[in-house]
């Protein structure tokens, strides 16, 4: 099996699979090679899956060659470097070197940006990934739905192959639709050749991504029973095969499960006996009014470490604790508002003086781009000041703008990931991870405002270029790389078969 969305950048690659030549920051490319050459025990339908997602070499630029992004409208969301109408971006060796007006680059391949907005990749901090190949099953579910239907049924009857199918088609559309980073928020870890599986769609998909290793599936939820399961004792040796460089796209997270504060503590325990960060659902609909942080406050197990996903009843004293203890939040606003979560706490946040990030969470009910997700709050937000002013309040809340909203979506998203040195604002030494959004469309033309447009108005539809680390990913609106069809048969055969599996009647309408 060959990587052949690597295979047309700088140098190739090399490991025993005799393909390989050694070259300086390819542990990206050494660890696909392990991979392939046979730490992970890839089943012919992962096989057949990477063949699909890689059937053509990268294309969009030459290997090794700078890139000059020319004469967009820039912005870098960077105080320091600042927003231009009408600049440059230069990608050297996988990173932004340069980002200023009339930028002379004569070895650089020049990609066109004239009628563009340059800005970083959108940031993700939680999504379910394995789920990517359960898209929009579950439109008018609740959360108790969700529970007995995706974890309790489909999530029990989970292979491995499904779990690669799904964490593939959840990656390739993230990247489609202008996200670059996301944590893959991944219980689905019933056996650990489950997580050799979602690591490796991750990996071959070519986004930058946080791992989050999480609890495993069952019909009872009670995941600690599971016999075949390793969670979470199993993050040694994840982190010692595949996370042990810091440079490479994947990065490692614990996702701690919703549990007993014991098994809290011990899958917490086990995250920083590794070095990993941790990511932890929170304050969720009726069973989140538990007072979950003081307890795991009074064990000391709260710490700069860790992102609180949804948060949305907890009580002021939790609160505090994360902003005390320099926690970080994700916010799925849609999700919060259709399933039950309670309310999405953006004002909350703001209050308590902690910037959010924002996260799709579920595709089972939930579009996966994040204009969706920007909107969102947007809108939210704007209406509880709206009400408070109706009410009477004569102090309410400022409203939130779009220029912060779109932080949220990169420069908060890198931080509750642990990539803002990396990545989240396009600066002289991040990493180049960047979107080309076409303004020259009838959703959003002609230009006024660019922040406002893209918050507003645009959609995955104006995503015309991806790069993440310098690597296009998509160009002129068409991933790069990537069969379609030959994936819309594999990704079709995955859910056939999960449905068989789970014994669950698919009506597809
Ligand atoms: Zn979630």
């Amino acid at each position: 099996m060959t990587d052949l969305r690597s295979a047309g950048r700088a140098g190739g690659y090399s490991c025993s699979c005799g393909a390989c030549m050694p070259s300086p920051a390819m542990s990206r490319r050494r660890f696909l090679c392990t991979s392939a050459a046979g730490a992970v025990v890839a089943s012919a339908a992962m096989g057949a899956l990477a063949g699909a997602a890689r059937a053509q070499p990268a294309g969009g630029t030459a290997p090794g060659r700078p890139i000059l992004i020319k004469g967009g409208c820039v912005l870098t969301l960077d105080r320091a470097v600042g927003d231009f109408e009408q600049a440059d971006v230069l990608i050297e060796g996988g990173k932004i070197s340069a980002v200023r007006p009339n930028i002379d680059a004569p070895n650089a391949e020049v990609i066109d940006a004239g009628r563009m907005i340059v800005m970083p990749g959108m940031i993700d901090t939680h999504r379910h990934m394995w789920q990517g190949i359960l898209r929009n099953v579950l439109p008018d579910g609740s959360l108790e739905d969700y529970r007995n239907l995706i974890q309790r049924k489909f999530g029990a009857a989970y292979t491995p192959d499904d779990v690669y199918a799904g964490n593939l088609f959840s990656a390739l559309g993230a990247i489609d639709s202008g996200v670059t980073c996301i944590l893959d928020w991944s219980h689905i870890h019933n056996t650990p050749a489950h997580s050799d599986a979602a690591i490796k769609a991750l990996a071959d998909s070519g986004v930058r991504a946080v791992f989050a290793y999480g609890n495993g599936q069952n019909e009872t939820g009670r995941f600690w029973e599971m016999a075949g399961a390793k969670y979470p004792d199993d993050i040694v040796r994840l982190r010692k095969q595949y996370f042990s460089s810091e440079d490479q796209l994947l990065t490692l997270y614990l996702a701690g499960p919703s549990a007993a504060p014991e098994l809290i503590l011990k899958a917490f325990n086990a995250a920083r006996d590794v070095g990993a960060r941790i990511t932890i659902h929170v304050g969720v609909g009726e069973f989140g009014r538990n007072a979950l942080l003081e307890k795991l406050n009074a064990a000391n197990a709260l710490k700069a470490d860790t992102t609180y996903i949804h948060c949305c009843t907890l009580n002021d004293t939790e609160w505090k604790l994360i902003r005390d203890t320099g926690g970080t939040i994700s916010i799925a606003g849609y999700v919060e508002t259709l399933m039950g979560h309670g309310n999405p706490p953006i004002q909350k946040a703001i209050d308590t003086g902690i910037r959010p990030s924002l996260s799709v969470d579920v595709e089972t009910s939930v579009p996966n781009d994040f204009f969706a997700q920007m909107r969102t709050v947007f809108s939210l937000q704007k209406n509880e000041v709206w009400a408070r002013r109706l009410a009477g309040d004569k102090d309410p809340p400022k409203f939130l703008t779009v220029r912060e909203v779109l932080e949220f979506a990169t420069v908060e998203g890198a931080r509750a990931n642990g990539l803002a040195r990396k990545v989240g604002t396009l600066a002289p030494g991040k990493d180049a991870d960047l979107i080309l959004l076409r303004t020259d469309r009838l959703n959003v033309m002609p230009m006024n405002n660019a922040v406002g447009a893209v918050v507003t108005s645009m959609g995955p539809q104006n995503v015309d270029t991806v790069l993440i680390a310098g690597k296009v990913m998509k160009r002129n609106g068409q991933l790069v790389g990537v069969d379609l069809a030959k994936l819309e048969r594999l990704g079709n055969e995955a859910r056939d078969r999960l449905y068989a599996n789970a014994k669950v009647k698919n009506t597809r309408i």
